[in-house]
């Protein structure tokens, strides 16, 4: 195994270096239109931004939609059938195409259903219930496949071209490759015009592909080598999948959603017309980072029904298992973790609610709303569905297929917990999350303080932006000593949970102030401090759901009930908050990194003995073949 003092230590820096630079140009640097989550990590509490949420928009088209997808979903679907098979039946896909499913948010001038973006959360919840698997179907077809980026930034010819195939097509989203998971700066699939930029000839191996097996149209990633004309870049291109050239070389099966279709896609001299490619050449990532900021909600509702359906599960099963002479539900320590799912399932209920307001809505930048909601949702449903095992003790680690033969309720709570485990793998790590929203977080910091803190920077411009910082934090500092949240009538007008937003007003600023010591202490260096920047995030997004969950509770038809469960959340969030302030500036960072560098160096290597030998013949990675190989389109073998 190679050991880390073998890594050319400036080739480190300099690869670190440019996935910074890519990082940084597939960033949205503008702020054009106001934003809650930007605001909340500057120290304002501008509730004024969420509350009174943007009407719903009522669909009759959509409610009529829905319930047909609720009685498709509860008789044709049957959820343990795709789990045991590992596979979602053509009659089930099929259907949903018939019912519009595929192109819920493909507006009605090209076929689609036209609804806004709540609607189709509600359908993700719908489907995620009957199987996780169909939830990741159609999430990664309509959320990162095709019809967004299309939609967002195709030109109209474009959009005649494919938005009507896409309504019963299915599409897949091919970024990710064996050397390039969270990091797009080592993209290796190349795009190479031709002479007289009528096409691109497309080469690489594209890794985990959800839907890429059965797909019609793929989404690639690719990279355009920079020449005369062209300005090259990672890029965008709509592909047919069954285009010369490209093969499906695997169908790759994971701890959960076993019935996705989920492959190795090998593009070997695949002809691209030069008309297929969305946007302009090195707008790839960019493209694809503003798809996600709507597209991320669909996770956060996969997340809220699995919760939802805990929280059921939960119910039903505490009160009716006696054990120790009472219903388990009733000794404190289940009925503290059914509190925690109760609290919770609504928190995610609101998030989801508000941010997909806010995204039709369309008057926000909710760019950081969007990542908040999908690092807390899966972050939190995990803990829900992990929580829900342990109230169903024993027959939550058994199988619905092995409780139903021995005559009990089929519940599936073990695949609910493998099927929700990857939410915080994909679609941007937690990790990944945490950098993004911090990054965005110190924004303001980075625009004032910028060269200051550059090592690259003269001393001309260290000095101006010196100056042009300290006339912002003249500014801004003084209005982080006091608020709304310390005047005892503040957000009044939230009645119970008034006390609450007083809350988060005061732990917005002190957020502030923490990221401002942060960035005083470690200056450049703040980047690499990833625990903190984490803690500070996590703090975010709990402020966050707090806010939504006070706005949401008191939000249309809502009633006590509602006003009860974000009285509970916000107690418990507040608890969690403080323990995260606490462990900003007291942890056990500094020795976990030496730790850490320790292991890697094999200093403790000792303690791995006295089992089996761990290590599993055959490369970390696998190295790409060159040349085409057999299509193994699996869907195509099966189907005749
Ligand atoms: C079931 C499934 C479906 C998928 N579907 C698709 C799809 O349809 N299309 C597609 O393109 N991709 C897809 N993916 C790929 C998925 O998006 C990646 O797995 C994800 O981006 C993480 O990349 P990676 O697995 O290579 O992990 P790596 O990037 O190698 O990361 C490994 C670990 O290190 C952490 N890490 C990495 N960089 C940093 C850093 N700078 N700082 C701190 N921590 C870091 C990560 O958070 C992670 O915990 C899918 C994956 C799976 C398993």
């Amino acid at each position: 195994m190679t050991k880390v003092e073998d890594v050319h230590e400036d080739e480190m820096r300099v690869n670190a270096e440019q996935a910074r630079q890519v990082a940084e140009q597939a960033r949205e640097s503008r702020w054009d239109r106001e934003s809650f989550g930007k605001e909340l990590f500057l120290g304002r509490l501008r509730i004024d931004l969420i509350d009174p949420l943007p009407a719903g928009e009522i669909s009759v088209e959509g409610e009529a939609f829905l319930e047909r997808l609720r009685v498709f979903c509860e008789t044709k679907v049957d959820g343990q059938k795709i789990e045991r098979d590992a596979w979602i039946p053509d009659e089930v896909i099929n259907g949903l195409k018939d019912l519009g499913a595929f192109g819920i948010k493909i507006p009605r001038a090209y076929g689609g259903l036209g609804l806004p973006a709540v609607y189709y959360h509600r359908a993700l919840m719908l489907v995620g219930t009957a199987n996780p698997s169909i939830g990741a179907l159609l999430s990664a077809h309509q959320s990162i496949g095709v019809p967004q980026p299309v939609k967002m930034f195709g030109t109209e010819q474009q959009k005649q071209e494919f938005l009507p195939r896409c309504v019963r097509e299915i599409t897949a989203f091919l970024l990710t490759e064996p050397d390039v998971g969270s990091d797009p700066a080592r993209l290796a699939t190349r795009a190479v015009p031709n002479s007289d930029g009528s096409s691109y000839t497309l080469n690489g191996v594209k890794l985990w592909t959800t839907n890429g097996v059965l797909a019609d149209l793929l989404v690639v990633m690719a990279r355009v080598p920079e020449s005369e004309g062209h300005r090259g870049g990672i890029t965008a291109f709509v592909v047919e999948a069954d285009a010369e050239g490209i093969t499906v070389e695997n169908r790759n099966t994971f701890l959960g959603l076993r019935g996705i279709e989920n492959g190795v896609t090998r593009l070997h001299d695949v002809v691209v017309p030069a008309t297929n490619r969305i946007g302009r050449e090195g707008d790839g990532l960019k493209i694809a980072l503003k798809t996600l900021n709507t597209g991320r909600l669909s996770l956060p509702a996969l997340c809220t029904a699995a919760s939802k359906w805990s929280l059921r599960i939960a119910r039903e099963w505490s009160s009716q298992r006696v054990q120790w002479g009472r219903p388990i539900g009733e000794h404190e320590a289940i009925a503290g973790k059914i509190s925690f799912i109760a609290a919770t399932t609504f928190a995610l209920e609101a998030v989801l609610d508000v941010s997909g307001r806010l995204a039709d809505a369309d008057r926000h930048d909710i760019r950081i709303e969007a990542a908040l909601a999908k690092l807390f949702s899966t972050e939190l449903s995990w803990q829900v569905v992990d929580e829900l095992v342990q109230i169903r003790g024993g027959r939550g680690y058994e199988t619905a297929e092995s409780l139903a033969a021995r005559g009990e309720r089929g519940v599936p709570a073990e695949q609910m917990l493998r099927d929700m485990r990857i939410n915080r793998i994909f679609e941007g790590s937690s990790e990944i999350m945490r950098l993004l929203i911090a990054r965005e977080a110190v924004d303001a910091h980075l625009s004032v303080a910028g060269d200051i803190i550059d090592p690259k920077a003269d001393l001309q411009h260290k000095a101006r932006a010196a100056a042009r910082a300290g006339a912002f934090y003249a500014r801004w500092l003084p209005s982080l000593l006091t608020g709304k949240g310390q005047v005892p009538s503040g957000f009044g007008e939230h009645g119970p949970l008034a006390e609450h937003l007083r809350f988060v007003e005061r732990a917005s600023r002190r957020l502030a102030r923490q990221i401002f010591y942060g960035m005083s202490r470690w200056q450049g260096r703040l980047e690499h401090r990833q625990l903190f920047l984490g803690r500070i995030v996590d703090i975010g997004a709990e402020l966050y759901a707090m806010s939504a969950s006070c706005v949401y509770a008191r939000s249309d038809a809502q009633d006590d009930s509602a006003i009860e469960l974000a009285d509970a959340f916000c107690n418990q969030s507040r608890r969690r908050v403080e323990h995260l302030f606490g462990r900003l500036w007291r942890n056990t960072d500094a020795d976990d990194r030496v730790l850490a560098r320790q292991v890697l160096e094999n200093r403790h290597q000792w303690l791995e003995e006295g089992v089996l030998d761990a290590s599993i013949d055959g490369p970390w990675i696998a190295e790409a073949q060159p040349g085409p190989s057999q299509r193994q389109n699996h869907r195509r073998i099966v189907s005749g």
